[in-house]
């Protein structure tokens, strides 16, 4: 599927492996060598043929195994030499992905770059808690930020803008940074009291889903969050919605911690 001397950056989804895409899959088990970062699911991992070369470009944050101008001129090198390379990003690649680094590089390279896409973390967290991102008359419109704390400084991010009660936001790598999205909502004027959900490891057998209010996400943040990736999720879409599967297994993770989770 992948011809000699091209790179196809893939969208690995959220971890279960029953969310790629058919053309990922076919993507991965033609591929001769296979790129990955911390965020694609050991059960994608295990789609890859064993015979193929895989390399860990290992990225979290705060934990960079490789920098981006290093994964970059790999990826070159590699469709230079000939392989069919595949770059596996959790998620979707152009949703917070540093595609577009790794596509000019292979563009000014005159490398062959192609993409498919992924289900990104906030559709499969709204997922899991049986919701949706958008819903009439109530959210509008819906809202991907990353609140990546830049050397410890709080997120740059237009609170203003984002502080309308009739859109969903949905936070990445925003766990940090709970505390200063809650009081810049807040100090902008969105209400205290305004759903949230937290979804961690979304869609893997570890997931575990949260629901508090944007006045206690600081401390909820703090308390209910493991090491896992986690989204925040904020606006009225994640009010509503049946039990989630998880939710025995949340509930008793939180048992005794002083949070208000209404699962
Ligand atoms: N391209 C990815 C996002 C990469 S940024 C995508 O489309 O999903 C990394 C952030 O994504 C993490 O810090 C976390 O906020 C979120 N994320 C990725 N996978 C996740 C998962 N399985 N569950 C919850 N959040 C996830």
């Amino acid at each position: 599927m992948i011809a000699q001397g091209e790179v196809w950056l893939v969208g690995a989804g959220p971890g279960d492996p029953d969310l790629l895409t058919r053309k990922a899959e076919k993507l991965i088990r033609s591929a001769s060598v296979v790129f990955y970062d911390a965020l694609v699911g050991a059960g994608v991992l295990d789609l890859v043929p064993a015979s193929t070369r895989m390399v860990s470009v290992g990225k979290r944050a705060g934990r960079h195994s490789k920098d981006q101008r290093t994964i970059d001129a790999l990826l070159v090198e590699a469709a230079l030499a000939g392989e069919r390379a595949v770059r596996l990003k959790g998620g979707d690649p152009s949703i917070f992905g540093r595609s577009q680094e790794e596509l000019a590089a292979c563009r000014a390279a005159g490398v062959p770059v192609h993409i498919c896409p992924g289900v990104t973390a906030a559709s499969a967290a709204v997922a899991s808690l049986g919701s949706s991102l958008t819903l009439r008359g109530l959210a509008r419109r819906v809202t991907f930020v990353t609140a990546h704390l830049r050397k410890g400084s709080p997120p740059d991010l237009d609170w203003q803008a984002l502080a309308d009660p009739q859109a969903s936001i949905a936070v990445y790598m925003g766990k940090q940074a709970a505390a200063a999205v809650s009081s810049g909502l807040m100090t902008a004027g969105l209400a205290g009291e305004t759903p949230v959900a937290m979804v961690e490891n979304a869609s893997l057998p570890s997931e575990r889903l949260f629901r508090t209010r944007l006045d206690l996400l600081p401390i909820a943040a703090r308390t209910a969050l493991g090491d896992g990736p986690a989204l925040l999720l904020i606006g009225e879409a994640v009010r509503h919605g049946p039990l989630p599967r998880t939710a025995e297994r949340s509930a008793t993770v939180t048992q005794g911690k002083p949070i208000s989770l209404a699962l």
